[in-house]
């Protein structure tokens, strides 16, 4: 039982890894990138402790500012776990074992998810971890193996690869990246190997082995079957998340979630029982926080005014790398599979002046249309800062834009988004500045 607020995201999710990321980022460039920027620097060390302390300030100063919402916004927070009792009551137990009963009209069920388990490997949170281990590593481990090369396994091997280890990120797929587009997946993948990152992908995890303080991943080719073992000092279990219903009495209301772990619901939230609600992790949709939060106020005002909303073909995603990783909509893939004819419009940060300038100019905006009306259905980013441009994607394929409108938007110059105008301008006509 957490005794602070902001779920998964704000004490072993987005935020510690935001910040982990943030830093651990400085210090690379400080380490190999300041001294051709003209910056000079010695004896530059890493201090883990304070980076530790770093993250921990801005989980508590997030995490204590949801108990001020709270106490402005007049919402009571009961620390304990909630089960419910019947479809109205949730009987609550504190961490002192004190059993109380709320009763509630609506109730929202909004449990989240945790770390998927991989057979063959327990999980003890110091050698063999999940990402909650990955945030608090005492010290950087020479050698460590990533199990799944998604979205939380990309980014904590990225920062403990910063910081120093080896990091050999095995991946069963043929390609990282959780299903972003192929064409960025294989430009991220080369970038995190110049980095000094390792992929192994087509390769499957088939057990370990604990040996003289190390552990030892057996992995078998998948094309071939042919079989290794990897030594790591740590190994990182991130093969995904599923939702989390443990203890919540789901029997007792005669919810039944899917083989997946997950609750059904309507498009009103519902569950199969009307006045009890479900958002973010534990139903269905991507793991996100953005996408718990936009659900949560459209199931509040579904409860409050009848009517509410998601649009669920607009929901970013972003890998929190260097460079960043973003996309919303279709992917080429997608439309291909559901015979839309559409365009592409790409555009190379190499050829944008502001990447040029701050000397950033790794990857590309590629931009996806609809062939007939050049409505925006997919913006794929891969370059600094992509995870705040992804947003002009989201805002135009919002408003049903069209790549024409976002062309001809006087954009400031120079900036990185002009990189997605001209992708736009690509789309559907040619690039100004290429
Ligand atoms: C390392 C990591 C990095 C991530 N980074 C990002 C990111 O950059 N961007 C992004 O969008 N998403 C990110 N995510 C995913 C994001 O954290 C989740 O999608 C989001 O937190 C889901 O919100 P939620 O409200 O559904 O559930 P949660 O945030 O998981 O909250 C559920 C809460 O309910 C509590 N709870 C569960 N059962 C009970 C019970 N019976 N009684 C009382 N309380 C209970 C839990 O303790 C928890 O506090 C990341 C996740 C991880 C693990």
């Amino acid at each position: 039982m957490r005794s602070t607020l902001g779920g998964t995201c704000l004490n072993v999710g987005c935020i510690p890894s935001k910040a982990l990321l943030h830093n651990s980022h400085l210090y690379k460039e400080a380490k190999t990138g300041f001294s051709k920027r003209g910056i000079e620097c010695s004896d530059i060390k890493l201090n883990l402790q304070q980076l530790m302390k770093a993250k921990e300030d801005a989980v508590g100063k997030l995490t204590g500012g949801i108990e001020l919402l709270f106490r402005k916004n007049k919402v009571d927070w009961i620390k304990g776990k909630g089960s419910f009792k019947d479809a109205n009551n949730i009987e609550v137990t504190t961490a002192d074992g004190t059993r109380s009963v709320i009763h509630g009209k609506n109730i929202i069920i909004a449990t989240g998810s945790e770390p998927a388990p991989f057979p063959g490997f327990e999980i003890d949170e110091k050698q063999i971890i999940t990402s909650t281990g990955a945030l608090s590593l005492e010290k950087v481990p020479e050698k460590m193996i990533v199990i799944g090369g998604g979205v939380i396994g990309l980014e904590l091997g990225s920062v403990w690869s910063r910081l120093g280890s080896e990091v050999t990120v095995v991946e069963y797929l043929p390609a990282i990246g959780a299903g972003m587009d192929a064409e960025l997946a294989k430009t991220f993948q080369r970038t995190l190997t110049k980095q000094g990152m390792k992929f192994k992908c087509n390769t499957k995890v088939v057990g370990s082995e604990k040996a003289n303080g190390k552990v030892l991943v057996k992995v078998e080719s998948v094309k071939t079957g042919k079989a290794e073992s990897l030594e790591a000092d740590v190994v990182l279990v991130s093969v995904g998340r599923r939702p989390y219903t443990e203890g919540l009495g789901l029997d007792n209301v005669d919810i039944k979630p899917d083989a997946k772990g997950r609750i059904d619901l309507d498009a009103q939230f519902r569950t199969s029982v009307p006045h009890i609600r479900v958002i973010g992790d534990v139903t269905h949709g991507p793991m996100l926080a953005h996408k718990a939060e936009e659900e949560g106020i459209a199931a509040v005002e579904y409860i409050t005014n009848g009517y509410g909303h998601v649009n669920y073909n607009v929901i970013p995603s972003v890998i929190y790398t260097h460079p960043e990783v973003a996309w919303v909509g279709k992917t080429e893939q997608q439309l291909k599979e559901e015979g839309v004819k559409y365009r592409v419009g790409s555009f190379p940060f190499v050829a944008n002046s502001r990447a040029k300038t701050i000397d950033d100019a790794e990857g590309l905006v590629k931009v996806l249309t609809d062939a007939e009306t050049d409505r925006i259905l997919g913006a794929h980013i891969i370059g600094t800062n992509a995870g705040e441009m992804i947003q002009e994607a989201a805002l135009a394929m919002e408003y049903g834009g069209s790549a024409e409108d976002v062309a001809r938007t006087c954009h400031a110059h120079p900036t990185l988004s002009e990189a997605f105008k001209e992708a736009c301008m690509a789309a559907y006509s040619k690039p100004i500045h290429a």
